[in-house]
């Protein structure tokens, strides 16, 4: 990219240049290279955006939801037409390797297509003849404006966590990306004007904390989402608490894959290389700690060592490489810190992942390789924090109730995968592991969308998760009606007939 792009917010159907605010520089993490900047933008912009997406709330929840339908359909029409440059978007700023980033641009469509579904899924419930000429139902209605913040890791997922199904069942949003990777909600406002999406149903807004700050205060805003960290989810919980707030707040995470006595060693190696180093360790299931029973311990960290070491580092854009870069110098300064800590703190590291071998054009990328510390105890930093990175910690159980009892231990509850052939194993891990998403021989277990997505403890605050019937419910409130009916002539005989036998006992309930 030779032109340095000037990041926009895009509001009322416009794309707007902040003026008089201050910007941040993005890189390109393959290269190190300046590639654009990105606004700060004012409290006051963000609440005229809020002002937008309250505007078009009327006519939107009132639009026929197979004319609400229509635009979803559109957009995922145009997503598929510009899957690659929408995947480029997301490998430009952010770094994940393209092939990673066609992979959620597609998941992307599918959510889209679940959404589609919402005729059916937004149905509520009637109960006919509660009594007599009385019957009840429960309407499921949009509530107005929701706000969403999204993290680095997954610029486009996120999106469509959020608001395919919160403005499928007629709410408006206005959407925060991280000022780490805002290039692909760029690609998305143009694909929305498009399609003619009505001016305010969406809009995008670019800034840190304080475009956040405004909402909670809001009588506009009904809700308000997250997808970041915990201490950020935390914040945002307060601030929501504070504002009566409806929120879904998903936070980080802390991943044990189990390795088991009867493992299928292929299965269990294709799934940890995925697992740990897929997206260079940035994403919220990746797999973090690798525990092994006694019987296969040291076998298992001589393999993960040999295989790691076959893992190609470099380009985000290179065909050839298997692992891209991290985020930012900051998030590779962060990592090796790590390194130290664990190596300080008395955890063997047996393979060191910094200063990786890359080609001459990323030189100044922000890499690191695959790392892994053996003998790693319970109580180490490195195995309590999130690291975000390409850095494995191998821990050596005692059997399934220790490590049980160690996930159950931890603060995060995102997910957690078990290898095994052994029933009984499976079951049990999927009755006691605490955490939101289990894997059994599955080293990512990210629920498709047709079903709900989150963590537990730590990772999740709030009730509703994303994605399936708890997307809907989240971005939805249920309305009872109770409905009497009666025929005309009810005013005469009929009437009068009812008033007679009116039972002497008055109840609060209708009868
Ligand atoms: P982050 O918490 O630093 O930032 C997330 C977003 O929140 C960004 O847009 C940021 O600008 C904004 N933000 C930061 N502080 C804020 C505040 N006080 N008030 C309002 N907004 C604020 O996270 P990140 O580094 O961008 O992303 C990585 C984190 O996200 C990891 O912890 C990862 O586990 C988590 N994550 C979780 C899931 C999940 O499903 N649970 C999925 C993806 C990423």
């Amino acid at each position: 990219m030779s032109e340095l792009m000037r990041v926009k917010n895009y509001i009322d159907g416009e794309w707007i240049e902040a003026s008089g605010v201050d910007y941040v520089p993005l890189f390109n993490p393959s290269t190190g290279e300046r590639i654009g900047e990105v606004p700060l933008s004012r409290p006051e912009t963000s609440t005229m955006a809020v002002e937008s997406c309250y505007r078009a709330y009327g006519a939107w929840k009132n639009l026929s939801v197979s004319k609400r339908m229509g635009y979803l359909f559109d957009i995922r029409h145009a997503m598929i037409e510009k899957e690659e440059d929408l995947a480029y978007s997301i490998a430009i700023d952010q770094g994940k390797h393209i092939s990673e980033a066609r992979g959620e641009v597609q998941r992307v469509v599918q959510i889209l297509e679940t959404a589609c579904s919402i005729p059916t899924l937004i149905q509520g419930e009637t109960l006919d003849r509660i009594a007599e000429n009385i019957n009840g139902r429960v309407v499921k209605s949009p509530l107005g404006v929701f706000c969403g913040v999204a993290p680095f890791n997954f610029p486009a997922l996120v999106f469509g966590w959020f608001i395919p199904f919160a403005i499928g069942v007629g709410n408006t949003f206005l959407f925060k990306p991280s000022t780490q990777s805002p290039y692909f909600m760029q690609k998305m406002g143009d694909i929305f004007n498009e399609v003619g999406l009505p001016k305010g149903v969406i809009n995008i807004i670019h800034g840190n904390r304080n475009v956040v700050q405004p909402w909670y205060e809001d009588k506009r805003v009904s809700g308000v989402c997250l997808v970041g960290s915990t201490p950020t989810a935390k914040k945002m919980a307060e601030g929501c608490g504070r504002g009566g707030k409806r929120s879904m707040l998903l936070g980080g995470a802390k991943n044990f894959l189990v390795a088991m006595e009867d493992l299928q060693w292929d299965v269990f190696i294709e799934n940890f290389i995925n697992s740990c180093y897929g997206s260079a360790g940035q994403r919220c299931l990746a797999g973090s700690i690798v525990a092994a029973v006694p019987e296969i311990y040291d076998e298992l960290v001589e393999r993960l060592v040999s295989v790691s070491k076959t893992v190609r580092v470099g380009s985000a854009m290179d065909p050839d490489v298997y692992m891209g870069p991290v985020v930012s110098l900051a998030a590779k300064k962060k990592i090796e810190n790590y390194i130290d800590i664990g190596i300080q703190g008395g955890s063997r590291l047996v393979l060191d992942g910094r200063h990786p071998k890359v080609s001459e054009e990323c030189k100044n990328g922000y890499y690191v390789g695959p790392t892994i510390f053996a003998d790693v105890t319970p109580c180490r930093t490195i195995a309590q924090e999130e690291i975000f990175g390409p850095v494995v910690s191998v821990m050596k159980v005692d059997g399934l109730d220790d490590v049980l009892q160690l996930i159950r231990n931890q603060a995060f509850g995102n997910g957690a995968c078990i290898f095994t052939q052994n029933l009984y194993y499976a079951e049990k891990f999927i009755s006691e592991a605490d955490v939101g998403m289990i894997g059994v021989n599955v080293g990512i277990p990210a629920p498709h969308p047709y079903l709900p997505f989150g963590g537990i403890k730590d990772s999740h605050l709030g009730t509703d998760k994303v994605q399936g019937k708890d997307g809907i419910d989240f971005f939805t409130q249920n309305k009872i009606a109770t409905i009497r009916f009666a025929p005309p002539s009810a005013n005469g005989a009929d009437a009068a007939q009812t008033k007679k036998g009116r039972s002497s006992v008055r109840s609060c309930v209708a009868s």
